[in-house]
C-alpha cells in the first residue's frame, strides 16, 4: 500500500479535476418538458464550446429530473470535457449511491450519458453503436407493444392530469388503436401485424383485471376473460407472431400462478413482471412454477437487483430500461453481464424516442440483446413531434440509426424558453 505523504489530512475533499478526453467543453444544460406531448417526459440538451449538441432524455417525474440537472449535475458538467463519459458517470453514480438514489438521479444520469454518447459521436463522426464497437447484427427485432396513440401522451388540445404508468387508457376502435384492438380485435390486430413484418406482440389484457379486482386475488372468470384475446391470436395466425404478456407487476403470487397456468398453453416467448418484484426470492419461486419464460425487469434499475436476478436463476431475459439504469453506458453493462449467465437482454421501451434509439444502439452493437420494444403508435402518431429524424422500422426490424453519435436530434423548436418547462444552466463569462 502506498502511504500518502502527510496522511489523508493532506487529500484534498474536492474530487480530481475531470480528465480530459477531447478539447470540448460543457457550456450549457438545457432540459424541457414537453407536457403538450409527452408529460411523462424530459428532454436535454448539452451544448458545448465547439457549438455541438448532445440530446438526451428520461420518463418519469420529469420535474425532479430537472432539478436533479440543473441544481447538482450542472455544477461539475459545466466547464468539463463532455467526452470523459466513463469518469463523469462514475462520479456521479458515486454520490447518488452515498444517499441510497435510485430514483431521479439515476434517470438524470440516463439522459447525461444519452448526451454525451451523442456528443462523443458528432466529434468523432461516429455512430454510438460504432464506438460501442460496431456491428452485432444489421438490425434489430422489434416486438409492438400495444399502446395506442394517447397511451402515455397528451392529446392535442386536452389538458387532462397526466395517467399513471400502467394504468394507461386502452383507447378506442380506430387506426393504430393497439391497446383497444388488443382487448377487443386481437386476431385482427395479429394479421395486421404480420403483414408488416411484426414477429412479436405484447399484450397489456391485465391491467383491467388488476383494476378490477387488485393484485391478491383474481377469479378464473378473469383470468380466462384476459387470456381470450391470446388465444384468438393462436387461432389465427398460428405461431407466425410471438405472444408477450406484461402484468406491469401488480399481482401477487398465487393470482401471477392463475395467469401462467392459463397461458402456459399457448407458448408465450415470455411473462414480464406479472409479479410485483418485491422479492427475488418469490420471483424464483415463480419461475420454477410457472412453465412459462419470465423476463424481468425494466422496474429494477441497479446493477446489484440484476446480478441478483441472475445468481438466483429468478429470470429468462433481462428487460433493461437505456434511459432509467444508468444510460447507454450501464445498459451495454448489464447486457454484457447476462451474457455470462446464458440470459438474453431486452431493450425497454414505451417511454421516449431517445429511449428506443439508446436500445437500438446497445442491441446494434451487443450480441447479448434479443429484442427491443417499441410502439408503433407512438412511432408513427408523434414521435416525429419529438424527434428528426424518426426511427425507421422495416419489415419488423429497426435499422441502426445512421450518421454520428444517436443518429438523431430532438427538435430545436421544443426548446423554447418561453414554454413551461424550460429551464437552462450556462456558464457564466469568465468561467
Ligand atoms: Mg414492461
Amino acid at each position: 500500500m502506498t502511504e500518502i505523504p502527510g496522511g489523508l489530512d493532506s487529500v484534498s475533499p474536492q474530487p480530481a479535476p475531470v480528465p480530459a478526453s477531447s478539447v470540448l467543453k460543457i457550456t450549457a444544460v438545457e432540459t424541457l418538458i414537453p407536457d403538450d406531448v409527452m408529460p411523462g417526459l424530459i428532454l436535454l440538451r448539452i451544448h458545448t464550446d465547439a457549438g455541438t449538441i448532445g440530446h438526451g432524455e428520461t420518463y418519469y417525474v420529469p420535474q425532479a429530473v430537472a432539478a436533479v440537472i440543473h441544481d447538482w449535475l450542472a455544477r461539475r458538467l459545466l466547464g468539463s470535457d463532455p467526452c470523459s463519459i466513463e469518469h463523469h458517470w462514475r462520479f456521479f453514480y458515486e454520490r447518488f449511491s452515498a444517499f441510497g438514489s435510485r430514483g431521479a438521479e439515476m434517470r438524470a444520469l440516463s439522459a447525461v450519458d444519452l448526451a454525451l454518447w451523442d456528443i462523443l459521436g458528432q466529434s468523432s463522426g461516429l455512430s454510438v453503436w460504432q464506438l460501442l464497437g460496431g456491428k452485432a447484427r444489421d438490425s434489430v427485432r422489434v416486438y409492438n407493444s400495444c399502446g395506442g396513440p394517447t397511451y402515455g401522451r397528451r392529446p392535442p388540445g386536452e389538458h387532462s392530469e397526466q395517467g399513471w404508468p400502467g394504468h394507461g387508457d386502452i383507447g378506442k376502435p380506430g387506426p393504430l388503436e393497439d391497446n383497444w384492438a388488443a382487448h377487443h380485435a386481437a386476431g385482427d390486430l395479429a394479421e395486421e401485424l404480420v403483414a408488416e413484418g411484426y414477429t412479436g406482440m405484447k399484450f397489456w389484457t391485465f391491467d383491467r383485471a388488476y383494476r378490477a379486482h387488485g393484485g391478491s386475488y383474481l377469479p378464473m372468470s378473469t383470468v380466462r376473460e384476459c387470456v381470450k384475446p391470446m388465444e384468438e391470436v393462436r387461432k389465427r395466425v398460428g405461431d407466425r407472431i410471438e405472444i408477450l404478456l406484461d402484468g406491469h407487476g401488480f399481482f401477487q403470487l398465487p393470482a401471477a400462478l392463475r395467469i401462467a397456468e392459463a397461458v402456459r398453453d399457448l407458448n408465450l416467448m415470455w411473462l414480464e413482471d406479472v409479479m410485483r418484484l418485491d422479492n427475488v426470492d418469490t420471483l424464483r419461486d415463480f419461475r420454477d412454477k410457472a412453465g412459462v419464460p419470465l423476463a424481468v425487469s425494466e422496474m429494477f434499475i441497479s446493477r446489484e437487483d440484476y446480478r441478483h436476478v441472475l445468481e438466483r436463476n429468478a429470470a429468462d431475459y433481462l428487460m433493461v430500461d437505456p434511459t432509467w439504469v444508468g444510460g447507454i453506458s450501464e445498459t451495454r453493462r448489464l447486457a454484457e453481464l447476462a451474457q455470462g449467465y446464458n440470459i438474453p437482454a431486452a431493450m425497454h421501451d414505451c417511454t421516449g424516442p431517445l429511449t428506443l434509439f439508446a436500445g437500438i444502439h446497445v442491441a446494434t452493437a451487443v450480441p447479448n440483446v434479443v429484442i427491443q420494444e417499441s410502439v408503433r403508435a407512438h412511432i408513427r402518431t408523434f414521435y416525429d413531434l419529438l424527434i428528426e429524424p424518426n426511427i425507421v422500422i422495416d419489415n419488423g426490424f429497426a435499422q441502426p440509426p445512421e450518421g454520428p453519435g444517436l443518429g438523431t436530434r430532438l427538435r430545436p423548436e421544443l426548446f423554447d424558453p418561453g414554454h413551461p418547462g424550460y429551464r437552462i444552466t450556462r456558464l457564466q463569462p469568465g468561467e
